[in-house]
């Protein structure tokens, strides 16, 4: 098909390849401008107990107040961060970012906060993770128990003795990992049975079925059995509605995570939201937004 196309459709495939070349060029440019503009800002979204002596979790989530475009979410940015090698940098600054942040907030029926940090498979194996993060910590003085690190089972795959190696260290420091969208990777068993997380974060593609398919209800109930027997706490991500989080509630599910709570907030808005909404919240399993 291309062959028959001669030379002008090869020609076109240059110029594509060009035109993306230079767009990701363009992009490398602003993202490192964006960094030393300080453009970067940690949002939170609330992760919530559905047993209230379990304290109130947030997740850090990256976002680019861009000087025209105002806020970029990081689906646009981040594998180019990855890419280009500046997620390590970046990646450091959301560390100590994050736990400075959580050392800050108020604490809601007498319990501390725990922030969680997405961690790239980059900064895995170009930072010293360790030392990164061992220094956010005593620099903030945030205990190590009040941190999480979240990695996806593609990390797990790529790279898993040197992983492991820091994953033990991290967790001999007292901090708590979470395997991040657990279910839409491969052969998640055998990393958990590895890695021996502290907590399993659902992809919303499987909490979202919960609406529609009974198969789906059976399979979160399945896998919160299964964390129930390995002490592994469970967080559904991306719950949106009150049936679902009844559903989650009704199984014993650790953790909800969702739009149905909150979305990601600005800093000062989630210590507000940590003021005035959170003991509501954590008081009542069944608590509605109005
Ligand atoms: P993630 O770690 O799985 O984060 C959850 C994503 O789901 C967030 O998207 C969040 O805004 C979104 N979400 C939460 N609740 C709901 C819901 O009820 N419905 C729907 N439809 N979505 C919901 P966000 O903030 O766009 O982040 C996307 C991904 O970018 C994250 O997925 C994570 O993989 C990555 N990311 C975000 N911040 C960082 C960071 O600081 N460092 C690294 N390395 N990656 C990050
Ligand atoms: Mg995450
Ligand atoms: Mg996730
Ligand atoms: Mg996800």
């Amino acid at each position: 098909q291309v062959k028959a196309e001669g030379r002008g459709a090869s020609q076109f495939y240059r110029q594509e390849f060009t035109h993306h070349l230079n767009a990701r060029m363009n992009l490398d440019d602003e993202l490192e401008k964006a960094v030393n503009r300080q453009e970067f800002e940690l949002f939170y979204q609330p992760i919530v107990p559905l047993d209230a002596t379990h304290s109130i979790k947030a997740e850090a989530l990256i976002r680019w107040r861009h000087p025209t475009r105002g806020l970029v979410g990081p689906f646009e940015f981040i594998n180019q961060l990855e890419d280009s090698g500046m997620i390590v940098e970046l990646g450091r600054w959301i560390i100590r970012t994050a736990c400075q942040h959580a050392t800050c907030w108020p604490r809601v029926h007498g319990q501390a906060p725990e922030v969680s940090v997405n961690i790239s498979a980059r900064q895995f194996r170009f930072d010293d993770l360790v030392g990164t993060i061992s220094a956010a910590l005593s620099d903030s003085g945030l205990p190590p128990e009040k941190l999480c690190i979240e990695i996806t089972e593609k990390l797990l795959m790529i790279d898993s003795d040197a992983t492991l190696a820091t994953i033990d260290a991290l967790k001999a420091l007292g901090v708590k990992v979470a395997i991040d969208d657990f279910g839409i990777g491969y052969s998640s068993l055998s990393y958990i049975r590895r890695f021996q997380p502290d907590n399993l974060k659902i992809d919303r593609e499987f909490v979202q079925g919960i609406d529609t398919s009974e198969y789906d209800q059976r399979l979160l109930a399945a896998i919160i059995a299964m964390g129930d027997q390995l002490h592994i706490s469970i967080t559904a991500e991306g719950v949106e509605t009150g049936l679902q989080r009844n559903y989650l509630h009704e199984h014993h599910c650790g953790y909800i995570q969702g739009y149905f709570y909150s979305k990601p907030l600005a800093e000062t808005e989630f210590r507000l939201w940590l003021e005035h909404t959170a003991p509501a919240v954590v008081a009542s399993p069944y608590w509605q937004p109005t």
